[in-house]
């Protein structure tokens, strides 16, 4: 993985201009079986993939952290939501609470997430490829496949089913 990982920017950089089209096609018309075919490909693609010799989207970009988020860490942690706040967090440009840091606090040495059980409701969906209507998070997706090699094979995948 730390191979894939080290030529990976260059990699996403390559396929930028012609993932642009597809996913601009794929919003005007997304097929009937898009969210059957996402769950599919996500499942797949997750059995091959093992995130514990990876950790690219703990080390390289944070998720946000919704009120229910900060209510429940800050509990696991016996800290008043405010101090956990405080203690961890910034408000970014679009008023969403973020880390104050990236690689994430509360990623372990080995790649364990310390407060897995806890964790962000954006970590527990991260890369959101087995979301519905996949189509509509296009602008989102096409930064994941910069950071994610599951996202990157995923929308590779896509491509060559749906550009038959
Ligand atoms: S979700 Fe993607 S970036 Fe995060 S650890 Fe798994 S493969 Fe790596
Ligand atoms: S909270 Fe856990 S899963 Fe989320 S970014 Fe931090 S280490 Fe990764």
């Amino acid at each position: 993985m730390e191979n894939i990982l080290k030529h990976f920017p260059q990699k996403a950089k390559e396929v930028e201009v012609e993932n642009k089209k597809f996913f601009a096609k794929l919003k005007k018309k997304p097929p009937k079986h898009l969210d059957s075919l996402m769950q599919e490909l996500h499942e797949e693609e997750f059995k091959r993939t093992d995130c514990l010799t990876c950790a690219n989207c703990c080390k390289t970009t944070g998720p946000l952290f919704t009120d229910k988020d900060v209510e429940r860490i800050s509990k696991h942690f016996r800290m008043k939501p405010q101090q956990f706040i405080e203690t961890y967090l910034r408000i970014d440009e679009d008023k969403d609470y973020v880390l104050q840091s990236v690689p994430c606090t509360f990623l372990g040495a080995d790649n364990y997430c310390s407060i897995y059980n806890v964790r962000p409701k954006a970590c527990r969906e991260f890369p959101h490829t087995d979301r519905k209507k996949f189509q509509q998070i296009s602008n989102l997706t096409m930064k994941n496949v910069e950071i994610c090699p599951a996202a990157f094979n995923i929308v590779e995948e896509m491509k060559r089913l749906l550009n038959k």
